[in-house]
């Protein structure tokens, strides 16, 4: 049975708006309409504004759907320019901003706020703000063995929070009874329930994961659980449900927020309470039909070994190296180490000298076989490593030393290695994009007509071609 640990607070390392930064009751005195209450020290939009950057790009050809992405392209970008501003930064005529922004103030998604001081000549110019509280997604995520879930908006930012441990027994009906007590109290304490739509909820999860057919089917961690089913949550919860693989959700993350990740081969490592890896090619996440993929840390590295692992086999690579094999010894070894959020475990380990330890030194040399093979096979152009034992600099340069040293002749020097850290801060943003992506298309292809505006400069042409367009394998896989 899954343990109830709701509460509504913040995650470390997330961003909060103003209001939520203040606690939960003055989170839900927000609510209300009146412009005072709005936040005035409004942030970009990284993730959306790169995301119409590349829809644009997308219509290219369709003047009416560009004009508005490109509109609110430059408010995401831009919180608070005016119609003036909009019309150079745009390159449009005045008529059609005006025609563009009164439709999205119309739809609640732009707000106008008008200057408190009047200017001295002239009507005074109004301020566009896209409104923070029309778009909500629910995200959901493990770490360790818990179950994060999040309320956020289109700014990355964290409206409210609740998490639950989820015992290695639980089973399906555990499962699913979490879910939904996850998301009912987070849309229950939704802050702004007059003025938002929840567009959906997402998971990001660990292990074998057909999005298609929303079906979790196996995460060594709880080997109880087998081909969830997502429907019925969705049938009881009302709200749209997505899930995907953990691994490959933060490695499109990466590469919406470097575009040049790209190009060529990418190989995503990661070496945490789990063990496994994310490849895309050209931008495209590599999947299978199955939603079996880099299933490294579920073959034996060692073939002498026989210390069992979660997944029931014997010998895993996760059972020689993940957090969860070795926390007995790095329990013995710093007493302080109690907790089993392996993001919190991190930072500890940043600052020690675990690779003086012989049981780490052997993980470490069967985490470096394990890369040098994926090296070999997949000939990646990067490598981005990450996990929680991968913050320590001492490790970090004796596994890169090592990994060169093991993989073969004319690949080991071909990948340029990169260390991303680990933390909370991707999450929320990064698994509730593929919603927002599908919104903003949803909005735009509803609200654009296809007339072609005549004497409007920056046509298509002079856009960034497709190459710069995000992937789109997530949501058709
Ligand atoms: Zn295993």
């Amino acid at each position: 049975m899954a343990s109830d640990r709701n509460t509504i607070r913040g995650i470390e390392g997330a961003r909060l708006p103003k209001a939520a930064r203040q606690g939960s009751r003055r989170l839900r005195a927000t609510g209300g309409r009146g412009d005072a209450e709005r936040p005035c020290d409004e942030e970009q939009a990284p993730l959306i504004v790169s995301t119409l950057e590349s829809l644009e790009a997308a219509y290219r050809n369709k003047p009416g759907k560009l004009h508005t992405a490109r509109i609110l392209r430059a408010i995401y970008a831009s919180p608070g320019i005016t119609r003036k501003s909009l019309v150079s930064t745009c390159k449009m005529r005045p008529g059609t901003v005006t025609e563009i922004v009164a439709r999205l103030v119309g739809d609640n998604l732009v707000h106008e706020v008008r200057p408190e001081i009047p200017l001295e000549r002239g009507r005074p110019e109004i301020a566009l703000h896209i409104d923070k509280r029309r778009w909500l997604v629910v995200v959901i995520f493990c770490v360790s063995t818990e179950m994060q879930a999040v309320l956020v908006n289109s700014f990355e930012e964290v409206i409210s929070s609740a998490s639950a441990e989820i015992p290695a027994l639980s089973d399906n009906a555990d499962f699913e009874q979490c879910i939904v007590r996850l998301v009912t109290t987070l849309v229950a304490g939704n802050p702004y329930p007059k003025e938002s739509r929840i567009l959906g909820v997402s998971l990001s999860v660990p292990g074998i994961v057909d999005s298609v057919h929303k079906t979790w089917v196996f995460a060594a961690r709880w080997p109880k659980m087998r081909n969830l089913v997502l429907a019925d949550v969705q049938e009881r919860l009302g709200i749209e449900v997505s899930i995907r693989r953990q691994l490959d959700v933060r490695l499109n993350y990466e590469m919406v927020r470097k575009p040049a990740l790209k190009s060529g081969n990418t190989l995503l490592f990661y070496w945490g309470y789990g063990i496994g890896g994310a490849f895309a090619s050209h931008g495209e996440i590599i999947g299978s039909q199955t939603g079996v993929f880099c299933q490294i840390g579920h073959i034996a590295i060692n073939p002498d070994s026989v210390k069992p692992c979660l997944c029931g086999r014997l010998g895993c690579l996760e059972s020689e190296a993940a957090y969860w094999a070795l926390q007995p010894d790095i329990a013995r070894l710093y007493s302080d180490i109690v907790d089993n959020n392996e993001y919190q475990a991190a930072g500890f380990l940043r600052d020690h000298a675990i690779l003086d330890q012989d049981f780490f030194k052997k993980a470490q040399k069967s985490v470096a076989y394990a890369l040098s093979y994926l090296q070999a096979i997949l000939v990646p152009d990067r490598v981005l490593l990450s996990g929680m034992f991968l913050e320590n600099p001492t490790v970090q340069d004796s596994l890169v030393k090592r990994m060169r040293q093991l993989s073969p002749p004319f690949v080991a020097d071909m990948a340029k290695i990169e260390f991303i850290e680990v933390s909370n801060a991707w999450n929320a943003g990064a698994i509730a994009f593929f919603h927002f992506r599908r919104a903003l298309e949803d909005y735009i292809g509803e609200s654009s007509s296809e007339r072609p505006s005549r004497g409007d400069e920056g046509d298509a042409r002079t856009l960034p071609t497709a190459s710069a367009a995000a992937p789109s394998t997530q949501r058709a896989r």
